[in-house]
């Protein structure tokens, strides 16, 4: 099957006001480019270089999304052109970012990454460390960022009750930090290839797609090609 058909499948599925990321992570530009003749803007992407070398390669009508952990010392990599990083997920980092989207002369759309999935590795606040964070009033001070909402990542697992409670919880955790924010806080960032269409089931707003659009990602032919 094609991208292009691919793409359609997909959306096909997607309720109105759901917004696709097509996560194109370790693909290489020219299916990019497939899927942009498809009608596909938004791209996701988990690493700065990568994501950079595509910028620089592709059409600049693309809105690029930072999905995966990112470090403070690449944000710089990003900050001029990147349209949400989803992965906000320290003070530092924040900061970070606030600080190069000053020097960029930019505000840069961030989402806060909660961690609930029944795993040690996944990056993300604790609800109960954010909370704080956001109470203090630290973020509300940085002109460089507009915190649009939350992000999560569901435990990886066949279990469904597992996938539903971890979305459901970031569903509740979105309402509850509504209150801090003005009404630019609309995002709900859950849903991958595996769980999306149960991530419908509450409120996501916006899923990254990766695998269904694109096929498998072949990371040792990606490592090769260094950064495109
Ligand atoms: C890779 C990735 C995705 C997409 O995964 P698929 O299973 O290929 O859809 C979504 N979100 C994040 C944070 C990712 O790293």
């Amino acid at each position: 099957m094609s991208i292009r058909s691919q793409l359609s499948d997909v959306r096909e599925t997607l309720p109105e006001g759901v917004t696709l990321v097509a996560v194109s992570k370790t693909h290489a530009p020219a299916l990019i480019e497939e899927a942009y003749a498809a009608g596909q803007r938004i791209f996701g992407e988990s690493r700065p270089q990568e994501l950079a070398a595509k910028y620089e390669a592709l059409p600049k009508d693309i809105e690029w999304h930072m999905i995966g952990h990112l470090q403070t010392n690449k944000v710089k990599l990003i900050a001029p052109f990147v349209a949400l990083i989803h992965s906000a997920d320290s003070e530092r980092l924040i900061r970070v970012i606030n600080d190069e989207a000053i020097r960029n002369g930019r505000v840069i759309d961030i989402l806060l990454e909660i961690h609930v999935a029944d795993e040690e590795t996944k990056s993300g606040w604790t609800y109960d460390a954010l909370l704080k964070y956001v109470k203090s009033g630290a973020l509300a001070a940085m002109k460089g960022v507009r915190v649009r909402g939350v992000m999560g990542i569901a435990t990886y697992t066949s279990n469904e009750f597992r996938v539903r409670l971890d979305f459901e919880l970031l569903q509740q955790y979105k309402k509850e930090l509504e209150a801090y924010f003005d009404s630019s806080f609309d995002t709900l960032s859950m849903g991958m290839s595996d769980d999306y269409p149960l991530a419908l089931d509450y409120g996501t707003t916006m899923v990254r797609i990766g695998s269904l659009i694109f096929g498998k990602r072949d990371y040792a032919a990606a490592e090769k090609e260094a950064t495109v």
